[in-house]
């Protein structure tokens, strides 16, 4: 790759990995670049112990001081021999040498300002960058500080149209799969190195990708994103699109023990999973709800915490806006109707007032304590029949609140309940659930679900109990049963076979 000089750009904090499982794999793509050893190498990470790491492996790299990738570009381009960059936001151990030559022909042969592979999973190719992008952002007039702010990259996808941008489609798409091979996050490593032990073809990965997954769909399934804590089985008001207003249910509350639990088993996470507290009950019912919430955000394993709710105990959260964490809150506050409210919620009309004042009350506590209230506070409709002429009042309502508007799918719980779908947003093809592969599901006894749709506790609809079972082992359960649902083979214990769940994403 004549003129071309190789940037490792990364912000990522590599610190809790490195030296341990991060260092092999660095040895990995440090080796990769040897193949291009006409090419200068430059470090430029916030990671100081990357940055001396890298450096210590080779001598071949070098390292550039920036704050920007913006300025590291303009920095090498001060050299006339270098021609293009290509960009490594992170650190590819999987980096494939035929995509990425692929990639640099047309960018090259196209005279392109920027060139990047617009499906292929990060950690597989740079993006390669010529002088010309300069000339094009001169030309636009662009404020460094609004590159600086999104990325080079993600500020010429936002502005397309001017730049020459060669944009790669490569199949198979595999992007529904959500693969990140950069080492951006220990999730991404842990990923990474676990393909890397099962592939054949380490220089060109992405060819024989989609055959690994199918012999090993396992790869896909990690530690759970997303926990789903009941806090309470019951409510106090049965809501008409809640499986409560179908079956019946012992009444549980979550137990201090069995919270511990929970904690305990996501410090042995990845660090990113959320907890939503919901479930079939209403979880601010709970007596110590908020003392659980708060810990939860205290808690430095989790990414986000969410609570879904009816409202009318919401002013509990109050004192949660001043919370060191408050950023990780998520409140959904599920309303579905302003003039069936009674009928539909299973609750006096004068609580509409009350959510509604809670709401309020809410956001403006979130605001008084500087923080950016929509992105905590939603308020969540389901899109179905009963409501379809209340939408645009609804929206408005959550506006005039200062919380975000969310439209939700119904789910009628694999055939528990009749169809209310409005539309249909199921996929032509069917593809593995991404509840197995991400969440769990812990009832208030302390069961583990089998997944999200096995609510009735009168059937088998446990794999095990937080009181007898380890959450590691429940969960290399659920593995066995996300491999089987990749493969199409739906378990007895699972109603996968009528279930149009299978696609919807939680966090
Ligand atoms: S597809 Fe199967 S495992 Fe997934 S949510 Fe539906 S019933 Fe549960």
């Amino acid at each position: 790759m004549n003129g071309v000089a190789f940037l490792i750009f990364t912000r990522a904090d590599y610190a809790p990995a490195l030296p341990g499982r991060a260092a092999k794999l660095l040895v990995i793509f440090l080796k990769k670049l040897q193949a291009y050893a006409a090419n200068p190498v430059y470090v430029c990470a916030q990671a100081e112990n990357l940055s001396a790491t890298l450096l210590g492996l080779t001598s071949a790299a070098k390292p550039l001081i920036a704050k920007s990738e913006l300025e590291a570009v303009r920095s090498l381009f001060n050299d006339v021999a270098i021609q293009h960059v290509a960009i490594f936001n992170g650190i590819y151990p999987l980096l494939d040498r035929d995509e990425t030559q692929k990639l640099f022909q047309i960018h090259r042969e196209y005279r392109a300002d920027i060139s990047y592979a617009e499906n292929l999973p990060p950690g597989l190719t740079p993006y390669f960058v010529s002088r010309d992008l300069l000339e094009s952002l001169d030309i636009m007039e662009a404020r460094d500080e609004d590159v600086v702010a999104v990325g080079l990259r993600a500020f010429v996808e936002k502005n397309i149209n001017s730049f020459h941008a060669e944009v790669h489609y490569e199949e198979p798409d595999l992007r529904l799969m959500r693969l990140d091979f950069s080492l951006a996050s220990r999730r991404s490593l842990l990923k990474t190195q676990a393909f890397i032990e099962k592939t054949q073809h380490l220089e060109a990965p992405y060819a024989g990708m989609h055959d690994l997954i199918k012999a090993h769909p396992e790869l896909l399934h990690t530690f759970p994103s997303y926990i789903e804590l009941e806090f309470c089985t019951t409510a106090s008001n049965k809501n008409y699109f809640s499986p409560l207003s179908y079956i019946e249910q012992q009444p549980h509350t979550l137990t201090r023990e069995n919270f511990d639990r929970v904690k305990e088993y996501l410090a042995t996470g990845l660090g990113d999973t959320s907890v939503c507290a919901s479930g079939l009950g209403e979880p601010l019912e709970h007596p110590q709800a908020v003392e659980f919430v708060s810990e939860l955000l205290s808690d430095a394993n989790l990414r986000n915490v969410f609570v879904e709710t009816n409202g009318e105990h919401l002013d509990k959260l109050l004192p949660l806006a001043t919370h060191a964490s408050a950023d990780k809150l998520r409140v959904i506050v599920m309303l579905n109707s302003l003039k069936r409210f009674s009928e539909l919620a299973g609750a006096p009309a004068a609580m509409l007032e009350k959510v509604k004042m809670n709401m309020r009350a809410l956001t403006q506590a979130l605001h008084a304590a500087g923080k950016k209230a929509a992105e905590i506070v939603y308020l969540q409709v389901l899109k179905v029949e009963e409501n379809e002429t209340e939408i645009d009042e609804l929206y408005a309502l959550a506006e005039e609140l200062g919380a975000t508007f969310l439209l939700q799918k119904y789910n009628r719980y694999a055939g528990l309940m009749p169809e209310r779908r409005v539309s249909d947003m199921t996929p032509l093809e069917r593809y593995a659930c991404w509840h197995l592969r991400r969440d769990l599901f812990i009832r208030a006894n302390g069961d583990v679900a089998h997944c999200k749709q096995t609510v009735d506790q009168t059937k088998n609809t446990a794999r095990g109990n937080l009181a007898r079972n380890s959450l590691a082992e429940l969960w290399l359960g659920q593995r066995a049963d996300f491999v089987a649902n990749f493969q199409e083979k739906y378990p007895s214990h699972l109603p996968c076979a009528t279930c149009d769940e299978y696609f919807t994403f939680n966090f």
